[in-house]
């Protein structure tokens, strides 16, 4: 057993305790006796302090020019990649991935590095005519403020990464505020942020427990921005908090993500989809595949096909190299996986496989949870429903295209969808007629790539996207530009109308 790291808050580029000194530990999923991190119980005065140096920093920062600034992450990419296996072997024991999931986590962020480090050559506006004579109009983007950033424990690496890097490319300071669950995931990225050189203040690290810490920097009057990833209820608390102090806020939270599989589908195309949407990442992806929607014609040969596969499954921690599932991050959400057995035994659903916490040899010092399938499944069912975030896949039957389009649509959230058919015209159908942010053609609901915009309709956001160029719109303001040159006053839609 390695000794537990010694995490720190990353303030003003110096690492320091929490003013009080308070620490909380971060354990190993697949091993809770296992420490892996100490890390700063911070306080709202922690918060201030990053925020005071935050500020102080956005006054330089933001005149950096653009290239300048993408140049730092650039070379934070480079970082990435060199450190890359180290990073996965912590990722795997703090957060529970295997290892293979965990090298694509970091190399989400390679990738954000890379493609946010060319917007610095762009962060194009517009130029436009004027009504005007001798006058010229354009649109220039501009930095926001203070970026408080809040992300869960799923992506330690990759979501950081998604804010901070478009933020600082655009001219902010950031405060990062990770999950509880992965401190040590955290602090590693922020050390190399700082071995890229970013000027003192510019990115700042504050950890702590959301309801102290997060809650502070939300309340914080000098905050410009929150971007938040998480649950539902705290990003209902986040958003209504920002709306009060008229704070821009950007949320993404929750899902209940659909696969439909038609009866023309490749059913093993369709399978291997199945089983990675579902159980990749233990089922903890806010794009997880958490209700298979299956058309009567194949629904029986494509339930025996999935259960087949999933009992050959193998849990196991993480960094256990042949490991395919790994553990659920806590107790408080393996009880609460297992509860939702009860709750579908109870609406009369039926367990096919799995259902229970997984206690065999080693795997009992762990959180784990058995792959499960539920069979049986109506669409008004509190598993239909809520967004589970485990290994949990429901099976719903369905008779035609059109219904299974209403019941992948009959939900409050809208982030991820995928359908499988061969019939061309069905599936632009299902473009155009999915209510979802992202959706996937022949393609399981998980697997986003850096360059596209990723967020959801409905409840699942507010209207914003992460990645991609709309990245560029949560971390910018527009401002309009207009240069006279006449030398004399022109009045807009009065000089130049009779
Ligand atoms: P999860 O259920 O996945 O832990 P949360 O929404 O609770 O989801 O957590 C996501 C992030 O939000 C974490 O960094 C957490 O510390 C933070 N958080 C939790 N509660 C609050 C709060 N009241 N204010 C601000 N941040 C919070």
């Amino acid at each position: 057993m390695t000794t537990p790291l010694n995490c720190q808050n990353y303030i003003n580029g110096q690492w320091l305790n929490a003013a009080t000194e308070n620490t909380l530990n971060s354990h190993n999923p697949a091993d809770k006796s296992e420490i892996v991190a100490t890390f700063p119980r911070s306080q709202a005065d922690d918060v201030d302090r990053a925020v005071a140096n935050a500020r102080q920093a956005y006054r330089s920062w933001r005149k950096v020019p653009a290239p300048a600034r993408a140049e730092y992450i650039f070379r934070v990419g480079e970082l990435l990649l060199q450190h890359k296996e180290e990073l996965a072997q912590l990722i795997s024991r703090e957060m529970g991935k295997p290892l293979t999931e965990a090298r694509g986590d970091i190399q989400e962020g390679i990738d954000c590095a890379f493609y946010s480090a060319g917007e610095g050559r762009r962060l194009f506006g517009q130029t436009t005519p004027s009504e005007m004579p001798n006058k010229f109009a354009m649109t220039v983007r501009m930095p926001i403020g203070v970026c408080a950033l809040i992300t869960p424990w799923n992506f330690p690496v990759a979501i950081p990464c998604w804010k901070a890097m478009p933020a600082l490319v655009c001219g902010n300071t950031v405060i990062l505020k990770p999950a509880e669950d992965t401190p040590a995931c955290a602090t590693k990225l922020i050390e190399i942020f700082a071995a890229a050189g970013l000027p003192p203040g510019v990115i700042n690290l504050v950890h702590g427990v959301g309801e102290e810490v997060g809650k502070a920097l939300v309340e914080h009057p000098d905050i410009d921005l929150v971007s938040f990833t998480g649950s539902s209820a705290t990003g209902a608390y986040v958003g209504e908090t920002c709306g009060r102090t008229h704070k821009r806020v950007c949320l993404e939270m929750g899902g209940k993500n659909a696969q439909v599989v038609m009866e023309d589908a490749d059913l093993e195309l369709a399978l291997d989809g199945a089983l990675w949407g579902a159980f990749g990442t233990t089922g903890q992806r806010c794009t997880a595949t958490s209700r298979l929607i299956l058309h009567r014609d194949i629904k029986e040969k494509f339930t025996a096909m999935l259960r087949e596969r999933t009992s050959k499954l193998r849990l196991g921690a993480g960094t256990e190299l042949d490991t395919e599932i790994g553990p659920i991050i806590n107790n408080r959400q393996l009880q609460r996986v297992h509860e939702y057995m009860n709750i579908a035994h109870e609406e009369g659903a039926k367990i096919l496989i799995g259902g229970k916490i997984a206690t065999d040899g080693q795997l009992k010092q762990g959180y784990f949870f058995q792959p499960t399938i539920l069979d049986n499944v109506t669409p008004d069912m509190r598993v239909a429903r809520e967004e589970i975030f485990g290994p949990v896949v429901a099976l719903i039957e369905v008779s035609t295209f059109e219904e299974a389009i209403a019941i992948l649509n009959d939900t409050k959230y809208g982030l991820s969808s995928s359908i499988y058919t061969r019939d061309i015209n069905r599936a632009f159908a299902a473009i155009r007629d999915i209510e979802a942010g992202i959706t996937y053609i022949n393609g399981p609901t998980i697997g986003a790539e850096v360059h596209l915009p990723f967020g959801g309709v409905k409840q699942t956001g507010n209207g914003h996207r992460e990645a991609g160029t709309t990245a560029l719109d949560v971390f910018t303001e527009w401002k309009s530009v207009y240069v006279d040159f006449s030398g004399s006053l022109q009045r807009a839609q009065i000089d130049n109308r009779s």
